[in-house]
């Protein structure tokens, strides 16, 4: 393909909405009613004899449901259909081994979702500088936070358009997540230096240049200690609940304060990712990083050959688990953006890159002196600097002596989740 040749890109861009009161009861019931139907299907399916497990069959028994049950009838045509789309979907996803077998959605785990299957008719127009509206079925013209310039009105073509939406409630309300199909010029090879990044003990990240990206606390001082007195609230309350009472509203009003403070650590979190990610993309041509594995996490808790202080390598263990899923997503985030800007993300086999001097080249037995400080005990090298960096400039070093893993090859860890009978229940 020659370079002016466009390319078609999708992404999703989630908008909060301003629902009144009314429509935030319409969304939720619509949302319950799309849960009951998935949980109708689901019985529905492990009843039926095999060979009438079909999609007409399907079909036919959802509008059935939705006939004899009053409150389904909230729930639009075309979300129902998405329903039954999304449960098909999952059975194949466990039979090709990417997922666990569909199951029974409760009430009170289940994230509130209704899906609008096509774009056509959510008529998107921006009334304000801020603002946009957009048209919801059964609810009506709803106002949501405009942040980004989306493919509507004149804008909008065969190419660039909105081709569905979802609706999507978390701690803060009712957020819609629109899907953007929009065709975009092929971007030119990125130009610039090549980068090790290392996911650092005493810094977030740390790249082989020198640079740190560093954050604070997700919370403030006074949020913390709002978040430990709700949870301590809560914990008593749980306490001293009698066998087989029901949750108060007031516990449950508890529990919904714990969960918008957690999601506002969880969403400054990601603003933090986005914009480091976004900052890293831009800079830099090849973004290396380490290919962590699981097997690596444990042994480096494990790691007291190595290193001495085995509370110290613990730690650092315990340090990469949890920050595990946050670099998971750091790594996700940076796969996408390095290749819009022209980019490309490199993987490197993990072991070894932290205890090993990025000037000698040579693990020597002894050489880290804290998590912060490295140390080289080579007695002809004797470099001493910054842990991180260290580590970064070699994971850079090892992509640059070409060990750099081919995605192809299947090394990359994919959690493979466990089987659940697949043959009975197909
Ligand atoms: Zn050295």
């Amino acid at each position: 393909m020659s370079q002016d040749t466009p390319v078609k890109r999708q992404f999703g861009h989630r908008a909060r909405l301003a629902l009144s009161p009314a429509g935030v009861r319409t969304a939720d019931d619509q949302a319950h009613a799309a849960r009951t139907l998935w949980n109708l299907l689901h019985a529905w399916w492990q009843m039926m004899p095999k060979e009438k497990r079909t999609l007409a069959n399907a079909d036919a028994a959802i509008r059935q449901a939705r006939q004899d049950i009053g409150f389904l009838a909230v729930l639009p045509a075309q979300a129902a259909q998405a329903v039954l789309k999304t449960y098909v979907r999952a059975w194949k996803n466990c039979w090709e081994g990417r997922a666990d077998a569909p199951n029974f959605k409760c009430r009170f785990r289940t994230v509130m979702s209704v899906d609008i299957p096509q774009g056509r008719d959510l008529n998107i127009v921006r009334v304000h500088r801020r603002w946009g509206q957009v048209n919801l079925p059964k609810v009506g013209r709803v106002r949501f936070r405009w942040t980004k310039d989306l493919p509507v009105g004149k804008r909008a073509g065969a190419e660039n358009r909105i081709t569905g939406a979802r609706l999507v409630k978390d701690a803060l309300g009712w957020h819609i997540a629109f899907r953007v199909q929009i065709l975009q010029a092929r971007p030119a090879p990125h130009r610039g230096p090549d980068i090790g990044i290392d996911v650092g003990v005493t810094v977030p990240l740390a790249l082989s240049d020198g640079t740190t990206y560093e954050h604070g606390a997700w919370l403030t001082g006074k949020e913390k200690a709002r978040l430990l007195h709700w949870e301590q609230r809560a914990a008593q309350r749980k306490q001293h609940r009698r066998p087989g009472e029901r949750t108060s509203r007031r516990l449950h009003r508890t529990y919904d304060r714990i969960a918008g403070l957690r999601a506002k650590a969880k969403r400054r979190a990601l603003d933090w990712q986005h914009r480091t990610t976004t900052a890293i993309a831009r800079t830099y041509g090849t973004v290396v990083v380490e290919a962590l594995t699981i097997t690596n996490m444990v042994t480096s808790a494990r790691g007291t050959l190595e290193e001495p202080g085995r509370n110290v390598a613990q730690k650092s263990g315990l340090n990469r688990a949890i920050s595990g899923e946050a670099w998971g997503r750091t790594v996700t985030l940076l796969t996408y953006k390095t290749a819009r800007y022209g980019g490309s993300l490199v993987k490197v086999p993990a072991p070894g890159t932290s205890r090993r001097c990025s000037v000698c080249g040579l693990t020597t037995p002894g050489s880290r002196e804290s998590q912060a400080v490295f140390v080289c005990k080579n007695p002809a090298c004797g470099w001493s600097g910054n842990a991180d960096h260290n580590a970064a400039r070699n994971v850079l070093h090892l992509y640059r002596t070409g060990l750099a893993l081919v995605p192809a090859a299947g090394r990359a860890v994919v959690r493979r989740a466990k089987r659940v009978k697949p043959a009975a229940a197909r």
